[in-house]
C-alpha cells in the first residue's frame, strides 16, 4: 500500500470483491446437513474429555502421512509441535498449485465441514491459539464456501469468532511450500526458509506451527469418526491405505479417483475409464511436474509413497497426468522447466538462473545431455527448497527414458 496509489488499490479490490460474488456455488453438505448425521460430535467429546496422545495413536496406526506431498506421518508432526512451548499456531496449506492437482478443490466443493472439523481436532490436538487457512484465489467457490461455513461454526458456538483466520494465496506456486506459505501469512514476499530451524519449532510469527494440508485434514476427521480401519483395512500390492489421484491428460474421466495406494498407473487410467480413443499410452507423470515423466512400459509401480524414489520419481501430490503416443515426451519436460522457471523465487541462484538455463539448453535442436547433466547435480545439491531440488526431475528422467526425442 505505500507504493500504489489508494485510487489503484480501490479499484484492485473492488474486481477482487466483484470476482468473489460471481463464485458459482455447487451443491455441498452444508452446517445443518453435516451437524444432523452428527458431525462435530467427535469434536465435541474430544475437548470434553478428550486425549490428544489417543488420538495421535490412531493416526499412527491408520498410517496416515502429509497428503500435500511430502508425506510425513501426520501424527508424529503433532508431537513435534506439542514439544515446543505455547503459543502454537496451526496452518493450512489450501494452495494447491502442483500443476494437475485438484484434490483439495473436489472435497472442499463438497465436504467442507469435515475439513473444518478435521482441522479443529489438529488445533484441539496442538492447543493451537489460532488457525490460518491459507486458501488458493483461484478457488473463489471454495474461499465463498469456507466464508460461509465459517459463520456458521461462529454462530453454532464451535469456534470463537476471529478463531479462524481465512487468507487467500496470490497465484504463487511457491507458497505451497510450508515456510513460503508462513512468510506469505505474515505478510512478507513468499520466500521459502533456510531449514533448521523447522516450523514446528519456529513458524508464524516465530510460534511453534503444525501445518497440514486440505486432504489429510479431511482423513482426520474420517479417522475420528469411522476408526483407522477406513485407512488401514485397504490393501494392494503390499501397500496400506487410499489415494486420492487427481486425473488428466489422455483419458476418458479425468478427475478425482480414490483408489488404494498400492494401484499402478494401469489401475489408475482403468479408474479414469481408459485411454482416449485413438490414443495408445506412451508415458505419466506420477505425482506433478516435480515427479518427472515415466516411461508406460514402467507401469507395474504401486504409485505410493516411497515407491517411486528408486526410480527417480516420487508420488507428491498425486497428480497424475497420462502421456498418449499423440505427445512428445520432451515438449512435456520442457513444459515442465517453463512451468519451474517461472515459478522459482528467485532467492537463490542455482534454482533462479538453473530453470532458466535448463529451459534454454531444452529448446536446442540436440540436448547436451552432459551439460544438463551437470546443471542438474548442481541445482539438486545447491538449491534451498524442493522446487530447484526436483526441477531436474524432468529432465533427467526424459534422458533415461526417451533418449530418441533429445
Ligand atoms: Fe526459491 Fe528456487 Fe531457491 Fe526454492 S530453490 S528458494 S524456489 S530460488
Amino acid at each position: 500500500h505505500n507504493h500504489i496509489d489508494e485510487a489503484t488499490v480501490a479499484k484492485v479490490e473492488a474486481a477482487i470483491a466483484a470476482a468473489d460474488t460471481h463464485a458459482h456455488l455447487p451443491e455441498y453438505e452444508s452446517f445443518a446437513t453435516y451437524d444432523s448425521e452428527g458431525g462435530y460430535s467427535v469434536l465435541k467429546d474430544l475437548r470434553r474429555t478428550g486425549d490428544w496422545e489417543a488420538v495421535q495413536e490412531k493416526l499412527l496406526s491408520a498410517g496416515l502421512r502429509g497428503l500435500g506431498g511430502a508425506g510425513f506421518p501426520s501424527g508424529k508432526k503433532w508431537g513435534f509441535v506439542r514439544s515446543n512451548e505455547g503459543p502454537r499456531y496451526l496452518a493450512v496449506n489450501g494452495d494447491e498449485g502442483e500443476p494437475g492437482t485438484f484434490k483439495d478443490r473436489y472435497y472442499l466443493e463438497r465436504r467442507p465441514h469435515l475439513f473444518l472439523e478435521g482441522m479443529l481436532i489438529a488445533a484441539w490436538a496442538v492447543e493451537a491459539e489460532k488457525a490460518f487457512i491459507y486458501m488458493r484465489d483461484e478457488y473463489p467457490a471454495v474461499l465463498e464456501i469456507l466464508r460461509r461455513e465459517i459463520a456458521a461454526l461462529e454462530q453454532a458456538g464451535i469456534v470463537e469468532a476471529g478463531y479462524i483466520d481465512l487468507r487467500r494465496g496470490a497465484g504463487a506456486y511457491i507458497c505451497g511450500e510450508e515456510s513460503a506459505m508462513i512468510e506469505s501469512i505474515e505478510g512478507k514476499r513468499g520466500e521459502p526458509r533456510h531449514r533448521p530451524p523447522f516450523v514446528a519449532q519456529v513458524g508464524i510469527f516465530g510460534r511453534p506451527t503444525l501445518v497440514h494440508n486440505v486432504e489429510t485434514l479431511l482423513w482426520i476427521a474420517r479417522i475420528n469418526r469411522e476408526g483407522p480401519e477406513c485407512l488401514n483395512s485397504v490393501e494392494k500390492n503390499g501397500r496400506k491405505g487410499l489415494r486420492s489421484y487427481s486425473v488428466s491428460g489422455r483419458v476418458r474421466q479425468p478427475g478425482v479417483h480414490l483408489l488404494p495406494a498400492g494401484s499402478t498407473i494401469l489401475d489408475v487410467i482403468e479408474a479414469a475409464g481408459g485411454m482416449l480413443d485413438g490414443h495408445s499410452f506412451k508415458a505419466y507423470q506420477p505425482g506433478g511436474p516435480s515427479s518427472g515423466l515415466l516411461p508406460a512400459h514402467m507401469n507395474d509401480i504401486p504409485l505410493d509413497f516411497d515407491t517411486l524414489q528408486p526410480h527417480g520419481s516420487f508420488i507428491g501430490s498425486a497428480a497424475v497426468v497420462v502421456l498418449s503416443d499423440q505427445d512428445s515426451a520432451r515438449d512435456a519436460a520442457l513444459n515442465m522447466l517453463r512451468f519451474f522457471e517461472d515459478e522459482s523465487c528467485g532467492q537463490c541462484t542455482p534454482c533462479r538462473v538453473g530453470c532458466e538455463k535448463a529451459v534454454k539448453l531444452m529448446q536446442a535442436d540436440k540436448w547436451d545431455q552432459s551439460l544438463l547433466e551437470e546443471l542438474s547435480a548442481a541445482m539438486i545439491d545447491t538449491s534451498i527448497c524442493g522446487l530447484g531440488q526436483a526441477a531436474p526431475n524432468p529432465i533427467r528422467l526424459t534422458m533415461k527414458h526417451f533418449p530418441e526425442e533429445i
